[in-house]
């Protein structure tokens, strides 16, 4: 039935596509030359991701990873099932990259050098989804569409290695592991992965809007996040009957946590957005007892890159400064890799206009919506911090299809079909950059 339901949706899309094609091709070109030349590249892209074997390729390649879902760090048979695929492409790889990372290259070999990126860890998720490719690993699941980024993205290479001569650019195809951990990415730049780039582009499938449309802003987009973990230490434990001898530790946490509250409605621009919350607490076991030490913890977010360094700086002076008031001594600790620090993710003027317009080149310029800012965290941010980049968010919303539900809940299922929109926009955004920087 499932089967069926995909013929009919493939013929729709296709419809769909070449109706945007035709209807939607508003953006204004100096000359017609100039004009020509995008049209031909997006017909170009759109055939070639529109065939019916790319469809077939895309899907059988999503699901087999679907089956097999690999948490972080963990992703070795995905990464075999991405490096056989670019083997059969032709295209060149570097494997291990932060274990077991890929990352790919396309094109000229010389400037500029352009990324696109994937990821691949899946989540510790029991699926509930009853379909022909439930994930066959218990406990495993792909909730998050990590599944279909590799997939698009090696679509894309397909796309791309078959406009080959079309290309002035290289590409660099980077498939990322442990991005649900918050680090893969950073893992990834430390491998020197972004040398030589000069732009990023990534993607993520959201089932909070429709099938092929796109959502993205300039500037601020997606929160940063972090978490911190405070011990306070007052030398030793005492009875509370003479607590007159002892130092207390519970009453140094209690004035750190009233006053890190004072840090965004105090300090901070009324007109950003920020979060300071304490989540945990830990002290003692006794009711008649002070404990020699408290630990606590909890998360900030902001959209700002300063102010998010900002926050992370004051949370530390606050509670030291509150903890020496009662002479005590605290250690506060922010980057635990159980507790990673996401950046916000801002999306540069410059590429998020490439990206906007290579998006509307293949979903049309109806279907291109402006998102709000977002207070969920994307890894992705580490790219950012070292190139300029653009990322976006591509709907698989479809009531017919069950793709509703959110991302990381258990019953969280992909149309399909979203599949060749996302490579044929990973291909746009590589092909427009090319001729952005070299006509520009
Ligand atoms: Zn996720
Ligand atoms: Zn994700």
């Amino acid at each position: 039935m499932m089967d069926k339901i995909n013929h009919m949706r493939v013929i729709l899309l296709v419809l769909f596509l070449f109706h945007s094609t035709c209807l939607s091709f508003t953006f204004q070109h100096n000359n017609n030359e100039s004009s020509n030349q995008t049209s031909s590249l997006k017909n170009q892209i759109l055939e070639l991701a529109n065939t019916p074997n790319m469809l077939k390729w895309m899907k059988s390649i999503r699901r087999e990873i679907h089956e097999y879902p690999e948490l972080a760090y963990e992703e070795f048979k995905t990464s075999s099932v991405i490096r056989r695929e670019l083997d059969k492409l032709g295209v060149v790889y570097q494997w291990p990259v932060a274990k077991t990372g890929v990352v790919a290259k396309i094109g000229s070999g010389f400037p500029p050098f352009v990324a696109l990126r994937a990821d691949m860890d899946a989540l510790p998720i029991q699926e509930l989804v009853d379909w022909d490719h439930k994930s066959k690993v218990d406990g495993k699941m792909h909730a998050c569409a990590h599944d279909a980024h590799s997939a698009m993205l090696l679509g894309g290479a397909k796309i791309l290695q078959e406009m080959k001569d079309k290309l002035k650019a290289t590409v660099v195809l980077i498939f990322q592991p442990a991005e649900e951990r918050g680090v893969g990415a950073k893992d990834m730049v430390a491998e020197n992965v972004l040398d030589d780039v000069e732009a990023i582009f990534g993607l993520h499938l959201m089932p909070e809007y429709p099938l092929g449309v796109v959502a993205t802003r300039p500037g601020e987009f997606l929160a940063g996040c972090g978490s911190f973990n405070a011990k306070i230490n007052c030398g030793k434990v005492g009875l509370e009957g003479i607590s007159q001898r002892y130092l207390d530790p519970v009453l140094a946490a209690s004035a750190s946590v009233i006053s890190l509250q004072n840090i965004v409605s105090r300090e901070m621009d009324p007109l950003e957005s920020q979060v300071v919350s304490v989540s945990v607490i830990n002290a003692g076991s006794d009711h008649n007892v002070i404990p020699d030490s408290v630990t606590f913890g909890g998360t900030y977010r902001t959209f700002n890159p300063k102010s998010f360094i900002a926050l992370r700086k004051r949370i530390g002076e606050v509670i030291k400064g509150q903890v020496e008031v009662h002479r005590c001594s605290a250690e506060v600790e922010f980057f635990g890799r159980e507790q990673p620090t996401v950046p916000p993710i801002t999306n540069d003027e410059r590429i998020y206009k490439i990206a906007r317009q290579a998006s509307s080149m293949i979903v049309g310029e109806e279907n291109i919506k402006l998102a709000p800012t977002l207070t969920g965290s994307e890894d992705f941010a580490y790219y950012m911090e070292k190139v300029p980049g653009a990322f976006i968010l591509l709907g698989i919303k479809n009531e017919e299809t069950g793709s509703i539900h959110p991302g990381h809940s258990p019953h969280f299922f992909i149309d399909e079909d979203v599949l060749p929109i996302g490579a044929a926009i990973h291909a746009a955004f590589a092909l427009s950059y090319n001729s952005h920087s070299t006509t520009s």
